[in-house]
């Protein structure tokens, strides 16, 4: 753990991070915990401890760089383990962050975990993203909301951007050679009362891995019909 926590230490301030003091080891203490849980629950592919650090940690620490979260509410949409919701709370205590995945047995230990870790200010949901975006607990409601490895940018926005208000931001976490799958999200970003702000890319510390957030304003409401059911979005992507 002590190694992950160097690696984290090292990376924030690479990426010129001015995390809370402990958050290092708050997070170390996480991937400490996915790590274990793997072991009996599927969670991740990445296994070795210094890939945690690096390619779950400081990749969801980047994000810090292209806006600014502080006193905002962010819903992270198939959060899976977490990513990247639980890094974006313990790197911005002031962040109100809801972790939304439709897998109970996920959202259960995340809610565990966000114990262990004496998080608050953090809840985890469980539900699909095309129902709860029509719920009006949720749809509207949230400053931001986040994806990472959920699905194809044009079916994503579908399911992302009806959580967030107008003004607000949907960041969607690519690979750098996402060019023709934003070329594709056009169409469904506009439908959806969106409009592509600008892409930022970033290297993730000790790795030389290079990923880009795709930030979508939200410029309007989205429409009634949407989202559809997912056989629907998925058949005929708008
Ligand atoms: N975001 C995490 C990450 O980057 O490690 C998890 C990625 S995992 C590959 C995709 C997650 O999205 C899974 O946990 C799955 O249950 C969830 N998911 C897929 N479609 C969903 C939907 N329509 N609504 C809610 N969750 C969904």
């Amino acid at each position: 753990m002590r190694a992950m926590e160097e690696l984290i230490r090292t990376g924030l301030a690479e990426l010129g991070i001015n995390a809370p003091k402990e958050a290092p080891q708050l997070l170390a203490r996480y991937g400490q915990a996915l790590m274990e849980k793997n072991q009996v629950m599927n969670l991740t592919a990445i296994t070795e401890p210094s890939d945690v650090a690096t390619l779950h940690m400081l990749d969801c620490a980047a994000l810090l760089n292209c806006v600014g979260l502080g006193g905002k509410t962010l819903i992270d949409v198939g959060t899976g383990a977490g990513f990247p919701g639980v890094p974006l709370k313990i790197l911005t205590p002031a962040l109100d962050v809801t972790l939304l995945d439709s897998l109970n047995k996920r959202v259960d230990w995340l809610s565990e975990v966000s114990g262990e870790l004496s998080l608050t200010g953090i809840q985890a949901v469980q539900g699909r993203a095309e129902e709860m975006g029509r719920n009006p607990e949720f749809r509207e409601q949230f400053d931001f909301a986040t994806a990472r490895a959920v699905a194809e940018l044009r079916l994503l926005c579908e399911l992302c951007l009806p959580f967030v208000k107008v003004g607000g931001r949907f960041l969607a976490m690519k690979g750098v050679d996402c060019g023709s799958e934003l070329e594709d999200a056009l169409p469904a970003i506009q439908a959806l009362g969106g409009r592509v702000e600008r892409c930022f890319d970033y290297t993730i510390p000790h790795t030389g891995v290079a990923h880009r957030v795709v930030i979508v304003e939200k410029t309007a409401q989205t429409p009634e019909q949407y989202p559809r059911r997912w056989a629907k979005l998925q058949k005929h992507p708008l």
